[in-house]
């Protein structure tokens, strides 16, 4: 069974704008923060929130004191009015886009237009737009409601913005036959018109289609309605465990696609359990990650390279301390805090609450092992090791993850470059270049995971420099780090070693590592998170290339 996925899938920009204020509101505010109805039509995306503490106002008894964030919908203005009115600080989440519609519908019926809106008359969003028209608007769901129709001269017709592409225009065509003469404004996002435009293209090359998205949700279902009309079988599912993977294995193509209302972690944990049900190794490979193997190995690898880059003292003993003590540092902070995680990365959550009595004696192990190894180096190792060990385990139960914003890659990268530094036991001026190859190194790597978690539209705290960042900026930024590299590389060759040369393929490696990423490429959650490991494999090939020489 082959897995292939829509091009454009799961949260639209309004929808990613409002969650993200929502999330920022309930990790900053002091106050209860609320939302104007159920922000989205995703129920494991409302779970989540309540759990954080972001309650629907209208599910909540009566509130005097918080914040309230209006959804990507947008509300009629006089509910806006009274909502400013009334006490509570008020975070506009309304959609750009809809709200263009919503000044649209507001011009034109102060010009003296009908304002026709071809939608869903029950939808918040067309009651919004509604609301704009001072009386002068009339809702179009389907023929029927043409009947219904007064007599009009000077109107204009606007759309829901997730409408149907096909009806508005068989509607709007109809009114036009009926009253001629009015202005039609095509308000359909482009968002809405990219995800169905991509799923009938998916449906095309495949025989069934699984569309991830909240039942409730009419973006969702309108997904699922266009791959049957091409032919396909669709099956709607919420979460990944809905998934019948019996049914779905008789087909040879299976299509993922998903609502505006799906966060990335839901679509990316369909498409790994449909993998993993045709390759069984790949949850070894996804346990190993929750487990923070291939990290720890990349240290282990960084470590090595070091050691041939700077004529460092690397041994096996050596290269199994670095291994043990960032395997214990990362998933301890991981299980310490994996409430926070939950929000994040639910199934790895679960593995951690699952394992926990199993998870804690071996990173207990794993932790006096390493610091076993540090003492038969020497007594400086042993104190600079439990120093870089106990201060990163440390991280998740002080307040050093709240300290400033964005700080956990600048701090991961200081106990790791600490910790490889010592063990490599170079001499002062060998450390102050190495450290500075190094720090950028794992500072490439975890901003990249950062960012990769930003990718998956969950929770993530203040100490996220990717969420502190945005998007946009969090990847400008890691596609400016090989520049840094390259001027790092730049001094160590003038400080006279003309070896350094043969680091400049790691640069451009990082370069285009952080294009690909800024592609956002979906469902690819297990390669991207194996290839940020790949800068330290490099690293030390490179580095084998060099002494050859
Ligand atoms: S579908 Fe378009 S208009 Fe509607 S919330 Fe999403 S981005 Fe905004």
């Amino acid at each position: 069974m082959k897995v292939r996925i829509a091009r454009r899938a799961g949260f639209c920009m309004g929808v990613r704008r409002a969650m993200r204020l929502a999330l920022k509101a309930a990790e900053t505010s002091s106050k209860p923060v609320y939302t104007y109805g159920p922000l989205i039509h995703n129920p494991q995306v409302l779970a989540l929130l309540e759990r954080i503490g972001v309650r629907d106002l209208h599910r909540s008894a009566k509130a005097e004191d918080g914040v309230v964030i209006i959804r990507a919908h947008g509300i009629p203005p006089r509910e806006k009015k009274a909502l400013l009115s009334s006490g509570l600080e008020v975070i506009d989440g309304t959609c750009p886009r809809v709200a263009k519609v919503q000044a649209l519908a507001r011009k034109y019926s102060r010009e003296g237009y009908r304002v026709i809106i071809i939608g869903d008359r029950d939808h918040a969003e067309v009651r919004g737009i509604l609301g704009y028209t001072g009386g002068q608007g009339l809702v179009v769901s389907n023929l029927r409601d043409l009947e219904q129709l007064p007599p009009l001269e000077k109107y204009v017709i606007l759309s829901q913005t997730t409408q149907d592409e096909e009806v508005f225009e068989m509607l709007s065509r109809e009114i036009l036959s009926r009253f001629p003469g009015g202005k039609v404004i095509n308000t359909i996002c482009h968002a809405t018109h990219v995800r169905q435009e991509s799923v009938r293209e998916l449906a095309r090359s495949c025989e069934a289609i699984i569309v991830v998205g909240g039942r409730g949700s009419a973006n969702t279902n309108r997904l699922a309605q266009i791959a049957r009309e091409e032919g396909c079988e669709a099956l709607l599912v919420e979460t990944p465990e809905e998934i019948p993977l019996e049914e779905i294995s008789r087909f040879r193509t299976v299509g993922v696609s998903a609502g505006a209302s799906t966060p990335n972690w839901i679509i990316n944990g369909v498409v790994e359990r449909l993998a993993e049900h045709r390759n069984p190794l790949r949850r070894w490979l996804r346990l190993s990650l929750y487990l923070h193997l291939p990290l720890a190995l990349s240290a282990a690898l960084l470590l090595a390279g070091t050691g041939l880059w700077f004529k460092g003292g690397v041994h096996p003993p050596g290269l199994l301390l670095v291994f043990l003590m960032v395997f214990f540092a990362h998933t301890w902070n991981s299980l310490v805090a994996r409430e926070i995680l939950a929000l994040c990365h639910p199934y790895k959550a679960a593995l951690y609450r699952r394992h926990e009595k199993i998870l804690v004696p071996l990173l207990l192990l794993g932790f006096t092992l390493s610091l076993g190894l540090a003492y038969l180096q020497g007594p400086v190792v042993f104190v600079f090791t439990a120093l870089a060990g106990g201060g990163s385990a440390l991280y998740s139960l002080t307040s050093l993850r709240r300290l400033f914003p964005g700080n956990r890659p600048l701090f991961v990268a200081f106990f790791w470059t600490l910790l490889i530094l010592v063990v490599a036991s170079l001499p002062p001026l060998w450390s102050l270049k190495a450290g500075a190859l190094v720090y950028l190194l794992v500072f490439y790597q975890i901003f990249y995971q950062d960012i990769l978690d930003l990718l998956e539209d969950g929770f993530l705290g203040r100490e996220s420099l990717a969420a502190f960042l945005e998007e946009k900026r969090a990847l400008k930024l890691l596609g400016l780090l090989p520049g840094g590299g390259l001027i790092l590389n730049a001094v160590l060759f003038l400080s006279g070693g003309s070896s350094y040369l043969f680091l400049l393929p790691l640069w451009v490696y990082l370069w285009f590592l952080a294009r690909y990423l800024g592609k956002k490429p979906l469902g690819r959650r297990l390669i991207l998170e194996y290839l940020s490991l790949s800068p330290s494999l490099l690293y030390l090939l490179l580095g084998f290339l060099a002494r050859g020489f």
